[in-house]
């Protein structure tokens, strides 16, 4: 076995993540799905691309024996979570969850949560001017959507754009004026989001509130049962390293 601890990463917590179990004197392999054109890389070793599913990542974890996995990739990577349970249990790989909370509603928040892109597609049908924030993959579900639709990801979406589409392509963490500006001179009247959670992406949705309006949040996909769930950094950090 190997004393290097595999970070499943693509998110800000797993760049967190390595750069403090680096700072702690820890081997760290982070590993990028390689679907951002040009990612912030985190510190220590990095390995990018799919490992070829459960399977994939059992035969990696035979071959490469690190101690422990911790999987710090987005809420919604449901593929790879659920790949990184089956094939660390498969080894015997001790597995680790790293996931921010969901957001909570406050006061003069307009939610309503779906199960689905789709859903979410249907319940803004007939809602208007629509700022869609689902990210670049999730795009194609809104492609029937008769009326305007802000689109903004980081790189082009995959698939079809609904016929009214503006595309902004841009890269936050934008301001909670920025947004709310944004939202005005496209006259949106409502924002769809996944419910991704975390402090980077969470100025919309103070924004909407600001300007009243309606969000539709996508729910997370459930976990794989069984495995351990943290959900900040110094959690996963004192897992890997033990306390004190
Ligand atoms: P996904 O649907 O769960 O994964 C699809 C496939 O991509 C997986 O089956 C796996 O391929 C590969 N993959 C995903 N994450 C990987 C990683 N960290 N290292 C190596 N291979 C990985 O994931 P996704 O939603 O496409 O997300 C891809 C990456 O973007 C993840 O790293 C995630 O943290 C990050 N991200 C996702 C979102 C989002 O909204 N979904 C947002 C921000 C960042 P194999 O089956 O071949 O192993």
């Amino acid at each position: 076995m190997s004393g290097q601890v595999l970070v499943l990463g693509g998110t800000g917590e797993a760049r967190r993540l390595a750069a403090a179990l680096v700072a702690a004197g820890v081997d760290v392999l982070s590993s990028l799905a390689g679907r951002v054109a040009d990612p912030v890389l985190p510190e220590g070793d990095v390995r990018v691309g799919g490992f070829g599913g459960a399977g994939g990542l059992a035969d990696w974890l035979a071959t490469h024996r690190p101690r422990a996995v911790v999987d710090a990739t987005h809420p919604f990577a449901a593929r790879i979570t659920a790949s990184a349970a089956a094939a660390a249990a498969r080894h015997g790989t001790p597995l680790l969850r790293l996931q921010r909370p969901g957001w909570t509603p406050g006061p003069g928040d307009r939610w309503t949560y779906v199960d689905s892109l789709d859903d979410a597609a249907r319940a803004v049908h007939d809602a208007g001017t629509v700022f869609l924030t689902t990210g670049r993959q999730g795009v194609a579900a809104f492609a029937a959507l008769p009326g305007r639709v802000l689109v903004r990801a980081v790189d082009p979406p995959d698939g079809p754009l609904p016929a009214g589409a503006v595309l902004l392509l841009a890269r936050g963490p934008f301001t909670v004026d920025e947004e709310a500006a944004l939202m005005r001179e496209h006259g949106v009247d409502v924002v769809v989001t996944k419910d991704s959670g975390g402090a980077m992406t969470e100025a919309k949705l103070v924004a909407a509130r600001r300007l009243g309006l309606p969000v539709v949040l996508v729910r997370r996909p459930p976990l794989p049962a069984g495995v351990e769930v943290v959900t900040t950094v110094e959690a996963a950090v004192t897992w890997v390293t033990g306390p004190g």
